[in-house]
Order: structure tokens, then sequence, then C-alpha cells
């Protein structure tokens, strides 16, 4: 199937929500209508009293906080304690700025400047499938600055992500960034969901043939800019596998959605969280698992909007709500925050050392990467 023809939702996601909902809902139905046939009203009773603790357990459950102090300080403790196994993080363009990547959302960026010439309708259009189908040639000039560089090195809070793999307490790692860093950080394949794509890869729109990033790159950078399929019979438009407006999301985070139900903690981190379905994850979680946010300004955002309230999420952070048994806000930088957080866990030299020693070996890669290709164009 060519990415085109799996392109047809507006709302990513959105099928298969309701698929899952439907296939739920009738599996209920079935296993109460057998129950009706088979059981004798003793055992209807049983059950309900079953039924009826479990459900007094597990409102106990919620009413519980896992924290023992709602704070960035009681978090970190958390964090340290074995009821914490599986932390999720989520990341937005915060945490990659400070790599010197602009985020391609923001106006004034001067991001767009060079596509004045095309007319867009608004600069987003650069980003909507049914124009690239027209028009694909303004993305890829967009690409030349969009691209990962190799100069690009990833970031404190990169590390701090892969710190928690390396301590086995990291369950999944969502991203919105196309960047890459994630894995230049040497984060697994495993743990990396990238929810609005990544360039890593490419695709044929007509043949599906998978093309690497290396093989894009020398094809954008180079004089004819629109990189072309070169399977036998075809010309296809090779397109980065970066999730446009009016494409679905990649099946990856599909699969990955369920791990909301195992996360013991949330991080949140340089999001403001108005991007959807991704925003919507804040709200899977269970009730009393501790959201722990870290951005320059606070969001009203969370989850808590209609989009989530329809597919599973309605959980607004808790920040101003006396009962908050689980949300903080750390206000700032991602970098900082980071560092922060591991100077409480004890991790701080730690993390210090893995970014030094990492950010050196990437850049004797890109002399050596330098000294063999004097051609590169980037
Ligand atoms: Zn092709």
């Amino acid at each position: 199937m060519s990415s085109s023809e799996k392109s047809k939702e507006k709302i990513p996601g959105t099928g298969d929500e309701e698929n899952a909902r439907n296939k739920f809902d009738g599996d209920a139905t079935s296993h109460s209508e057998d129950k009706a046939e088979t059981s004798s009203s003793n055992t209807d009773s049983d059950l309900s009293h079953m039924l009826e603790s479990k459900l007094k357990v597990e409102e106990k459950v919620q009413e519980d906080s896992l924290l023992d102090e709602v704070t960035f300080e009681g978090i970190a403790r958390y964090i340290l304690s074995d009821r914490c196994k599986n932390i999720v993080t989520m990341a937005g363009a915060g945490i990659s700025t400070s790599a010197g990547i602009p985020d391609f959302r923001s106006p004034g960026t001067g991001l767009y400047d060079n596509l004045e010439k095309y007319n867009l309708p608004e600069p987003h259009a650069v980003f909507d499938i049914s124009y690239f189908k027209t028009n694909p040639e303004p993305f890829f000039v967009l690409c030349k600055d969009l691209y990962p560089k190799q100069a690009f090195k990833p970031t404190p809070c990169h590390y701090f992500i892969k710190l928690l793999e390396k301590k086995n307490k990291l369950l999944t790692h969502f991203t919105q960034n196309i960047d890459t860093l994630e894995r230049v950080s040497g984060l697994s394949d495993g743990k990396v969901v990238e929810a609005h794509g990544s360039f890593n890869t490419g695709h044929c729109r007509k043949c599906n043939a998978q093309y690497e990033q290396e093989w894009m790159r020398e094809r954008i950078f180079s004089e004819d800019v629109v990189p072309r399929c070169t399977q036998k019979d075809c010309d296809g438009i090779v397109k980065p596998d970066i999730v446009f407006f009016g494409e679905s999301l990649p099946d990856k985070f599909r699969m990955h959605i369920k791990d909301m139900e195992e996360c013991d903690l949330l991080i949140i981190l340089g999001t403001s969280l108005v991007v959807q379905p991704f925003a919507s994850l804040t709200g899977r979680t269970r009730k009393n698992v501790p959201r722990l946010y870290i951005n320059m300004e606070r969001t009203k955002g969370g989850g808590g909007d209609f989009f989530s309230m329809l597919f599973g999420g309605g959980s607004n952070f808790d920040f101003d709500n006396p009962d908050n048994i689980r949300d903080v806000f750390w206000q700032g930088k991602c970098d900082e925050g980071c560092q922060a957080l591991a100077d409480l866990l004890g991790w701080g030299e730690e993390l210090k050392t893995l970014v030094c020693e990492e950010h050196a070996r990437l850049e004797l890669e890109m002399k050596a990467t330098a000294s063999t290709q004097p051609k590169a164009k980037v």
C-alpha cells in the first residue's frame, strides 16, 4: 500500500481507536450473555460481590497518591523507589532548541522566508499532504533547513532520557520531533516512538520502495531538489517519513499507546501539548500516576480537551487543584530541569559526564566524515 493510500484520515489514529472501542464493547456484551446462560443466582451474587469489592479497591487506588509529597523532590524520591519501574517520556520541540534546531511550527523563525516565491496559501501548506501532491517543491526547499545535520548534537535533556533507559526505568519515549536526535543520543529503537515520523527513512509515493536518510540527503542537497525513485520503471517522488497534516500517525505510535496503561510516571518535556492526538496521551495514564511537566510555560493542554475526552483522555493537569495528588510543574528550560532532576536523583555527575563524552565522540565522528567526504555540502 502506498503512503498516499494510507493517508486518507484527517484525524490520525481515529479509525483504530474506534475499532478498539467497538471490539471492547462487543466482547463485554457477549461475555455477560454467556454468564446469563450458565450461571446460577448464587454465582451471580458472588460475581456482583467480586465486582463490588474490585470497584472499591480501584476507587481507593485512585485516591491514593503514589508520591510522599507532590513536589519535584517527591517525584525524584518516587523515581528512586521500586514502585516506579516504567517511566514514559513525551517530548516536543523544546528539548531540541538548545541544539540549534528551529521549531518549524513557530512563525518568525525565518524558516519560511525562502518559500515566498511559491505563493503558498499559508506557510503550513508546505506540510499539507494534499498541497504536497500538487506541488512538492516548497517542501524540499524547506528540507534543506530542516534536514538533520551532523552538526546538531543531542542536548543534556536527550541524554537524561538515555540515562533513564540505562537505569532500566524507561518504558517508552514519545517524541513529536523529526530531528532524530533521540537516536543520535543512543536511545534504543524499541524505546523511541517518533509520533510525527522522522527523516530516518523515506518512501516512494508510487511503489513504496524504502530509502535511507543518507540517500535522501544526497538528493535533497543536490541541484534537482526533489528526490525521485530509482526502482525500475518508477519515477515516484521519495518523501521523508515525516507525518504531514492529513496523514496517519505511524503504526508504531498506535502500537505503543497501550504503554500508557503500564506507565508509573509520565515526564512531559518541552511541548505545549497543543498538537493532537499526541497531547491526549497525557490523559491515558492510570488516574493516580504522577505527571511531571517541564516546560518554559504552563499549558492549558494536558489532554483535557474535547478530542482527548472522545478518545480516552479527559484528564487535565491538576496543578491548581487543592486535591492534586500527582501533577508537578517545573518551569524553565528542559536541559536545566533534567539536570536539576538528575542532581536530586544522585545522577547529576553521571549525566554531565555522559554529555561531555558523547559530544566529544560525535565531534570526532564529524571530523572523520569531513575528511573522508570533502565534497559533502552539509
Ligand atoms: Zn518507486
